[in-house]
């Protein structure tokens, strides 16, 4: 490791938070798993237990829905006005920002991530995504709609669309950006009107709990917000298969994707996912260089390269191949891998041990069939979950570990020649959640972003979010989106209403 362990001084806010038991939110109330069970969430820095939490099941996630379906039914929230809901989820993302440095540091312990990232990016992304959402409470609308009916010659209709809330939504959400991505759900469905009951990943429950308290300070009603951790193929499934939920939202693997969609055909609640990504990073010839190696390695290694949206297949015009990828190789050497808690930190740990030796697994793949190394490769010290940032290079279409999402900092690096070729090539994956374009030429950019098979196109830049900016996939990466007014779509349910006058 580059630098030596520091870990949070005990008696601050943060360690006293963490040392708690900690219980799930159902119904405004923390109360333990019906089952007494709890399980342990790791520091994937050092492997070392961080803390206790009750471990949710089925028994758990049907009082939590009970209470999502009485608070949704029956309770105060219904009657709020839109305002009055606008200013409490505002008022979320104000004390959001009063509590960043604790959610911060909270986060870096059970995920690992920089603290410096978990600063400047996770905390102030979610509370904006909430503020963007607390605008939106106020401007649900629908339309007025002139209707012709020949079959009633000379009548005369009034008809007009409610957009209304779906009901009680079910969402599970993943560990790589565990505050940020509860947000992201929690905003739109709040916003909307609706219930939740939301299953955090069970390796990073902290944050995501921390989160429910700030919601009870704000002032949402009993059962508006629920959270009961636990594990995917139990609390997750049960869930998934609650035929009391009328919406189940889930971000995660694809193949799991796939488990949530069987399990919600019994009610045939609406689904949206988002899921895996393996996405194309285009470098072009007349590129600023310095800009897209810069680029190119942020878009891979940024969160240790877990995103969804990573850049992790990267195809560069041949003349310039060797500059840009000797370039991101020598990036990758820079990174200061270690503890989060260090300020020369660049790259944290993976978020687990199954993670490390899944993305160990794709590196020995590859070796195998044939790829090369110009940076990293390997795990990295002995302790804690950390990988070397890799740029992979000799690697072709038929290999693994350019067809299959690592979800770990490993770039697989390929030559092109033919851009029609390149448009082929870039699309040729089961998935379809963004793609990256370096180039001076504008028209170029615009052209090939217009032929990419993906929810995101970045030109010239990467990993850019904004709460105003719809995000998700194509293909197998996904139905629907998150963030923006097309959010706010998942949780909605449109109502046509004709009135003869
Ligand atoms: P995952 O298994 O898909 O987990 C995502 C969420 O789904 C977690 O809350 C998980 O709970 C839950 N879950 C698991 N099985 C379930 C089931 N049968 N029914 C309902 N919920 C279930 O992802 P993972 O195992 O953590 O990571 C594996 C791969 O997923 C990664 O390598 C990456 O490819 C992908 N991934 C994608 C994203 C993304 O942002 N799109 C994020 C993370 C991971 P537990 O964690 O408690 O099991
Ligand atoms: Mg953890």
């Amino acid at each position: 490791m580059a630098t030596a362990l520091k870990i949070v001084p005990p008696g601050n806010t943060v360690s006293n938070f963490v040392s708690r038991t900690h219980k799930l939110f159902i119904n405004g109330k923390w109360v333990e798993a019906a089952s007494g069970r709890t399980f342990a969430t790791y520091n994937p820095a050092t492997g070392e237990v961080l803390a206790q939490v009750a471990e949710g099941d089925r028994a758990d996630i049907d009082l939590a829905v009970k209470a999502a379906r009485a608070a949704f039914d029956t309770g105060p929230w219904r009657k709020l006005s839109p305002s009055e809901r606008g200013r409490m989820i505002w008022k979320l993302a104000d004390l959001i920002e009063e509590n960043l440095e604790e959610l911060a540091e909270i986060e870096t312990l059970d995920n690992g991530k920089p603290l410096k990232i978990a600063r400047a990016a996770d905390v102030p992304l979610a509370a904006d995504l909430f503020r963007y959402m607390a605008g939106w409470a106020t401007k649900i609308e629908g339309n007025t709609i002139p209707i012709s009916v020949p079959y009633t010659p000379g009548a005369q209709y009034l008809a007009y669309t409610l957009r209304e809330p779906v009901g009680v939504a079910g969402q599970i959400i993943p560990w790589n950006f565990p505050l940020l991505m509860a947000a992201w759900k929690l905003g739109p469905a709040l916003a909307t009107g609706c219930t939740v009951v939301l299953k955090p990943a069970e390796q990073t429950p902290l944050s995501v709990l921390r989160l429910g308290e700030l919601i009870q300070e704000a002032g949402f009603p009993d059962g508006v917000v629920n959270i009961v951790p636990g594990y995917g193929e139990t609390a997750g499934a049960a869930l998934a298969a609650h035929p009391k939920v009328d919406k189940i939202a889930f971000t995660g693997s694809t193949e799991v994707g796939k488990l949530i969609l069987q399990a919600a055909a019994g009610n045939l609640k609406k689904v949206s996912l988002e899921l895996g990504g393996k996405s194309p990073n285009v470098v072009f010839a007349d590129v600023d260089l310095d800009a897209a190696i810069a680029g190119a390695a942020s878009a891979i290694f940024f969160n240790q390269g877990q995103c969804c949206c990573a850049g992790s297949r990267l195809y560069v015009e041949k003349s310039i191949f060797d500059k840009v990828v000797d370039g991101v190789a020598a990036q990758a050497k820079k990174i200061n891998v270690g503890s989060g808690f260090e300020s020369s930190t660049d790259m944290g740990p993976l978020v687990s041990e199954e993670q490390l030796n899944r993305v160990c697994g794709y590196l020995e793949s590859g070796f195998s069939e044939g790829a090369t190394a110009l940076s990293g490769g390997s795990r990295h010290g002995d302790k804690g979950y950390f990988v070397k940032p890799t740029v992979l290079v000799n690697t072709n279409e038929s290999m693994k570990v350019v067809q299959e999402e690592i979800f770990g900092p490993v770039v697989t690096a390929m030559p092109f020649s033919d851009p029609e070729e390149l448009i082929t090539q870039a699309n040729d994956s089961i998935y379809g959640l963004a793609a990256g374009i370096w180039t001076r030429d504008i028209k170029k950019a615009h052209r090939l972003a217009a032929q990419m098979r993906a929810g995101t196109v970045w030109i010239n830049c990467y990993n850019i979010f904004d709460a105003a900016l719809p995000f998700g996939g194509y293909k197998q990466s996904g139905w629907g989106r998150e963030m923006g007014k097309d959010a706010l779509e998942m949780y909605t349910e449109v109502k046509a209403v004709c009135s003869a006058l």
